[in-house]
């Protein structure tokens, strides 16, 4: 971890992890539900899905659907957010993420987090010989530089670590990958019946490195329910509780834990601060990364 001009501290990391990119991971999911007989559908977008007379009517650009559960798994940000009435205004706590896939000779046993004024810069080892470089940063910061090009030259390059990374990446996109308008804010678990998982439950921040094995974790929580109750209508109430119960006993403490923490990046004074608690007393340091982390699951 380093602060925004660039001291560090070096924090070992318990759990044993790898890393892998989304593209990558979708795609063996997708080959182990079709060898499973699973049809689906790819270039399909959901308009709608609506819950009546204990049936979901799914509507997209492939077709109509009805079935007697549906689970809302559609990210951080969709259409589906303003089908449901969900608050996707920006507010000042929205952010802006940008996602880099890179080849550079960064350790491949380390994750990186580097402070900068209004955000922070992840980087870790994905499949291949690749690096993914991910940065969350305060929407403020690009309205003041313009471009991504200049805030990254007059806001991220203050910290050293991060200007010596993109000088010696060999960048492998055109362009960066950019979501706007994300925050952290609670989310509803279960609206008109539709049962959320994923980031549509809840979103993690990404300073814990943690969301999509939440992601996969929700989804196999859910599955498991659904399946013991042998997805009988009838049921859908005790689907319901029961894996509202179990949501918040995985995640919701680790969820708040993140919000915490990531009040301590992008602030200068903070974020020292930090850095200095952390390396008088490391106990408490591994203390904050375990409160994100959570139990093992298979
Ligand atoms: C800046 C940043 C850095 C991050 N870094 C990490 C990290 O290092 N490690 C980590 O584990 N996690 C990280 N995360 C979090 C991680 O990306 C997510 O938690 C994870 O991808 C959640 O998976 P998901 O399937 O719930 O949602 P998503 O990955 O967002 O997938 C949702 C899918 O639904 C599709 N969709 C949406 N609407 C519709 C519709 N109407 N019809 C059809 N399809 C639709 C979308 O196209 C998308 O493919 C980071 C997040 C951010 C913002």
């Amino acid at each position: 971890m380093t602060t925004q001009i660039g001291k560090s501290i070096d924090i070992p990391l318990e759990k044993g992890a790898f890393g892998i990119s989304r593209l990558v991971f979708d795609d063996y999911l997708y080959q182990k539900c079709k060898a499973l007989g699973v049809e689906c559908l790819t270039h399909a977008k959901v308009h709608d899905c609506i819950f009546e007379n204990s049936y979901f009517n799914v509507s997209s650009s492939k077709g109509r659907y009805q079935a007697h559960y549906a689970v809302g798994a559609f990210g951080k940000k969709s259409n589906l957010d303003r089908v449901f009435n969900r608050s996707i205004k920006p507010d000042k706590s929205s952010y802006l993420g940008v996602k880099y896939h890179v080849r550079s000779d960064f350790a491949k046993d380390a994750v990186a987090l580097h402070n900068f004024r209004g955000g922070y810069c992840g980087v870790n080892k994905i499949e291949d010989d690749l690096y993914n470089i991910c940065y969350l940063t305060k929407g403020k910061n690009l309205k003041q530089s313009g471009s991504i090009e200049s805030m990254e030259k007059d806001i991220l390059f203050k910290n050293p670590h991060i200007r010596e990374l993109f000088k010696s990446s060999d960048f492998i996109f055109d362009k960066p990958l950019i979501i706007n308008q994300i925050n952290f804010n609670k989310k509803q678990l279960i609206e008109n019946h539709l049962i959320m998982c994923g980031d549509t439950a809840g979103l993690i921040t990404p300073l814990c490195g943690n969301g999509m094995a939440m992601a996969i974790h929700s989804g196999k929580l859910l599955a498991e329910i659904i399946i013991q109750k042998k997805a009988l209508p009838a049921l859908r109430q005790e689907v319901q509780e029961v894996y509202k119960l179990q949501w918040n006993r995985w995640f919701s403490n680790r969820l708040m834990w993140g919000r915490k923490l990531q009040l301590l990046f992008g602030n200068q004074s903070l974020s020292n601060a930090t850095l200095v608690l952390a390396k008088s007393v490391p106990m408490l340091a591994q203390k904050f990364i375990s409160k994100t982390h959570g139990k093992s699951f298979s």
